[in-house]
């Protein structure tokens, strides 16, 4: 059996919205050279572009963008699952825009990416440094887990979790990230497969492919560094190098 390694993107092989590092480009590139991956991120493929350099996603076998909605093999879309967000979702979002106690907005709070929405109380325009404080801000008052909760309780067909360090993805049920692990089995089957991701812990968008990874036979998940921590990518490199050498 080869291993088939699943990779999320942001945390764990790049810091949070941001370009790969020099060094961990330069340990990955010869790595991905050498072995099966695939990329499930929650981000759409123009954004994914911008943090992975365009020869590293060549060597994957596929990415998987908005969540697992979508699969791109050789810059092909094969697939491309849509969700139209209700009317009474985008109010709800609004109010708890206008009622959320954070201070700060700086537009593009909620964002259709087509299979998925994004909301954001900072709002996706913000600084690095806005980004951080509201992430902090978050941590202390656990938003984004309450906003996601009572999506959850709301509406029984949606699906709500965190993701990220502002945000939160909202999908109909199971069209989140574990969508993937069916469709990889289509290209690989009976195989060895590893999923590494850095919010693999329940809540994080990670959470529902790690769930369903760890009840399937020959499936194994890895958490990447601290929940949504900016370096969990040097864990995984460190992950990989244990796994090579096993
Ligand atoms: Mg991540």
């Amino acid at each position: 059996m080869k291993n088939i390694y699943i990779f999320d993107m942001d945390g764990t092989l790049t810091p949070s919205r941001r370009p790969m590092t020099e060094n961990f480009e330069l340990f990955f590139s010869s790595w991905a050279k050498r072995n099966l991956f695939f990329l499930v991120s929650g981000s759409n493929l123009e954004k994914i572009m911008e943090q992975v350099p365009k020869y590293i996603m060549d060597y994957s076998k596929g990415v998987f963008t908005c969540g697992g909605n979508q699969l791109w093999i050789s810059d092909k879309l094969i697939y491309d699952h849509k969700f139209p967000p209700p009317q009474d979702l985008i109010d709800f979002l609004e109010e708890k825009l206008s009622l959320s106690k954070y201070p700060k907005r700086t537009g593009n709070h909620i964002e259709d990416r087509g299979s998925m929405l994004n909301f954001s109380i900072v709002g996706r325009n913000c600084s690095l440094e806005e980004r951080l404080d509201y992430f902090h801000y978050d941590q202390k008052h656990n938003e984004r887990t309450n906003i996601a909760q009572e999506i959850i309780y709301k509406w029984d067909n949606l699906d709500a979790v965190i993701g990220g360090q502002i945000s939160i993805d909202i999908t109909p049920k199971g069209m989140n990230k574990s969508q993937v692990l069916n469709e990889i089995k289509k290209y690989f089957p009976n195989e060895k497969y590893i999923f590494i991701g850095d919010r693999t812990v329940e809540g994080g968008n990670d959470y529902p492919l790690a769930e369903l990874m760890l009840k399937t036979e020959n499936c194994s998940v890895y958490q990447a560094g601290e929940p949504s921590a900016e370096d969990g990518y040097k864990a995984t490199k460190q992950i990989l190098l244990k796994l090579e050498n096993e």
